[in-house]
């Protein structure tokens, strides 16, 4: 892959970025060759913009391999391990006080990680917490919060009680009202799709429940507000293969519903997460991106540079003509920012720019066209001076 740009700062960012041990020189491509020919681990090879999944902390990924081939010293590729055995255990034990001292959740709170994507999630939500005869309220912020809903009707009652569906999801529906005679009530906290994202939670006497999938442990909330928060791992805590639940156990059996014991949250809490085989591997990456968020600050300061990564790209959609930003700008999500191009004829030139500055995954959702910016946890600030170089430097070549 050749550099179409010529701007010095631009190639000193993608020079930064080069995986170590690629000589002096050589193109992207070239380095990409070396790079598959080395069996050692290597590092970061692109910019990856990705919604998920996506970006996870290189050290993860070098952690994660040998743990493959031989965990710990155990003589046993971790993926050869019974999940009953201690180490894996103790795996288990350290990603659920991870997930509960990162997010400050009080101490009865229970963890467990099942299978099935967020996806599941939607329909357990409903099993779990409506009652027999009662009735859920939703807010419907995009694609993923539609299809909660729907599941959701499958169950039961299910009143949408916020939607900004009338303006193709742009905005977060505010001073809404939820009723107090609702079983729940069910959010998506950011709009992976079209990249909006809630800046203050709703509240509520009746349980909340969050589905946080693209904004999980990327800002400091209070889970003492939410009855339950379930993410699918593929954003910023892992691979996909697993879904988090952090909920108040006391919150649960209510519904005087008979539940398949794989649907039931209490009786995964109560068996620990282990009342089926565990996704070991992704339970385990999951842990190490916790222990690497832990590493650097926390939440707290995930959440600073998830907001300077954000201001970086947003002051540069709004300062250059040829851009425009797609969402109302106070419910912009710091995770996936979507923008398009004013000219849709300039996508092809503008698209070779990007993916010979190494970046990737930028474009939207196909669902809805133009672009797509997944700045997750692991994707630094570095990474995202590169686009907004790019974006400059295509500004001043077409503007
Ligand atoms: N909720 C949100 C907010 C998502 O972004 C996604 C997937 N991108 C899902 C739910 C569905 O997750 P899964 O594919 O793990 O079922």
């Amino acid at each position: 892959m050749r550099m179409l740009s010529t701007s010095p700062r631009l190639e000193a960012c993608v020079n930064k970025l080069r995986p170590n041990g690629i000589p002096e020189g050589s193109t992207f491509a070239a380095s990409k060759r070396t790079h598959a020919a080395m069996s050692t681990i290597t590092s970061t090879k692109v910019h990856n913009y990705s919604a998920g999944p996506c970006i996870l902390p290189q050290e993860v990924f070098q952690k994660a391999s040998q743990a493959v081939l031989d965990f710990e010293g155990s003589g046993l590729s971790i993926l050869e391990m019974s999940h009953r055995s201690k180490p894996i255990e103790g795996v288990m034990s350290k990603a659920q006080a991870l997930v509960k001292e990162l997010l400050g959740a009080p101490e009865h709170y229970q963890v467990v990680f099942l299978g099935g994507g967020a996806s599941l999630g939607f329909h357990m939500v409903p099993q779990n917490y409506l009652k027999q005869g009662g009735k859920s309220a939703y807010a419907n912020t995009g694609e993923w919060a539609t299809r909660a809903i729907q599941e959701a009707k499958l169950a039961g009652e299910t009143l949408v009680v916020a939607s900004s569906e009338d303006k193709n999801f742009n905005y977060i529906p505010k001073g809404f009202e939820i009723p107090s005679d609702a079983d729940y009530f069910h959010f998506t906290s950011n709009n992976t799709i079209f990249g909006t994202q809630y800046k203050a939670f709703p509240k509520s006497a009746v349980p909340v429940v969050c589905d946080m999938s693209s904004d999980i442990f990327s800002k400091v909330v209070n889970v003492d507000n939410l009855a339950l928060i379930y993410a699918g791992a593929q954003k910023n805590m892992g691979p996909a293969g697993t879904t988090v639940y952090l909920f108040d156990p006391e919150k649960l059996g209510h519904t005087g519903r008979k539940l398949s014991p794989m649907l039931d949250l209490k009786n995964h809490g109560a068996k620990d997460s282990m009342y089926n085989t565990p996704p070991v591997f992704a339970i385990y990456v999951s842990m190490l991106t916790l222990e690497w968020i832990k590493a650097n600050g926390g939440v707290a300061e995930a959440e600073q540079r998830n907001n300077a990564k954000a201001k970086l790209l947003y002051n540069a959609i709004d300062a250059l003509p040829l851009f425009e930003g797609t969402t109302a700008v106070e419910d912009r999500s710091a995770m996936n920012a979507t923008f398009i191009l004013k000219d849709a004829a300039l996508e092809p030139a503008f698209n070779a720019l990007w993916k010979a500055a190494g970046i990737n995954g930028l474009p939207g959702h196909r669902s809805v066209g133009g672009y797509r910016a997944s700045m997750y946890n692991a994707l630094s600030i570095e990474s995202v001076q590169v686009l907004v170089d790019v974006m400059n430097d295509f500004s001043n070549k077409n503007g």
